[in-house]
């Protein structure tokens, strides 16, 4: 049983020597820093394709009634039809490993997640933006997993949305099949769920207390379906804020009215955009462990990703 979350990743990404220039693009942060809490399964979908390093450069090519095809950017060959042969062939592994997450190389005409070039027929100066042939064939076969490029991962907030989904998705993936080991991960992600969507918390509650009448199967995949498409969404100063004051609930018996005040003062801080939201979340963290609450020991709240990945160093 792995130990780790998989992250399926570009394998420029990680330094290999595969882009079309025989060059590379590793991110020093990804190979440096991720890599000691995460495993990768690189590929590079365009040397799967047959071409060797270096080779032609490949583009994106809008024809008729919007499709986009794969193309060779100097003889405009079609390599749409050997590019999706080569995806499905590669699906056969990607499919038994259970990827936790996925981390494309921005732009690409091939691996980029978005606002890619698209070249367009019969328009010589005019371009549009798409998604890459073989991310877009991720997407599509792999709806529920993390997706990010390498661009987007720089962005604190992205990242964190991002490395919250693998590690949940790792995590959902090690629970035995029992609605007693369901009930426990509800109630370690309740603060976290709690953070994207309060009203989900009750609502999936009662899914993890199964009173239908379902298969456990059934439970699962209901419960899987719900906490995925909650915890994809952005989060919201208001949705952050409010998690952390019911978390604050916990210290009412210890704090002092001054505690108190200061600890909504510096919210209404973050509110108005004068601090970071790791203030008073810091500090009540903090004030949890000083004063022991139990309950908070086993809440992923605090801990849902290693905290070293917080920022990029
Ligand atoms: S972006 Fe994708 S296709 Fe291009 S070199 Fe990197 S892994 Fe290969």
């Amino acid at each position: 049983m792995r130990t780790r979350p998989l992250i399926g990743i570009s394998a420029c990404l990680m330094g290999d020597p595969v882009r079309h220039n025989g060059g590379h693009t590793r991110d020093k942060w990804i190979v440096d820093s991720l890599a000691k809490y995460v495993d990768f399964y690189p590929v590079c979908p365009e040397v799967m394709m047959g071409f060797g390093t270096p080779r032609d450069e490949i583009n994106l090519l809008r024809v008729k009634k919007g499709e986009i095809k794969l193309i060779n950017k100097k003889t405009k060959e079609d390599y749409t039809e050997l590019a999706e042969s080569t995806y499905r062939e590669m699906n056969k592994s990607i499919e038994k490993l259970s990827l936790d997450g996925f981390i494309f190389m921005r732009k690409s005409p091939s691996c980029g997640l978005s606002d890619v070039k698209v070249e367009i027929l019969g328009e010589e100066n005019k371009v549009t933006r798409s998604t890459g042939l073989f991310a877009e064939f991720i997407k599509s076969n792999y709806p529920s997993i993390a997706k990010i490029d390498n661009g987007r991962l720089k962005n604190e907030n992205l990242r964190e949305l991002f490395l919250t989904q693998v590690f949940a998705h790792f995590n959902f993936k090690k629970l035995e099949m029992s609605i007693a080991s369901l009930q426990n991960f509800h109630k370690e992600y309740k603060y976290v769920v709690m953070e994207y969507r309060h009203v989900v918390v009750s609502e999936l509650g009662r899914i993890a207390s199964s009173k239908k009448d379902l298969s456990i199967n059934e439970v699962f995949d209901l419960y899987e379906e719900l906490f995925f498409e909650t915890i994809s969404n952005a989060t919201t100063k208001a949705t952050k804020i409010n998690a952390l004051q019911h978390i604050t609930g916990y210290l009412k018996k210890s704090l002092s009215s001054d505690d108190k005040e200061n600890i909504s003062d510096l919210m209404g801080d973050y509110k108005s955009g004068h601090l970071d939201f790791s203030v008073p979340e810091n500090l009540i963290h903090f004030l949890l462990k000083k004063n022991s609450v139990e309950y908070f020991k086993s809440q992923k709240y605090f801990n849902r990703y290693p905290y070293q990945l917080k920022k990029m160093a």
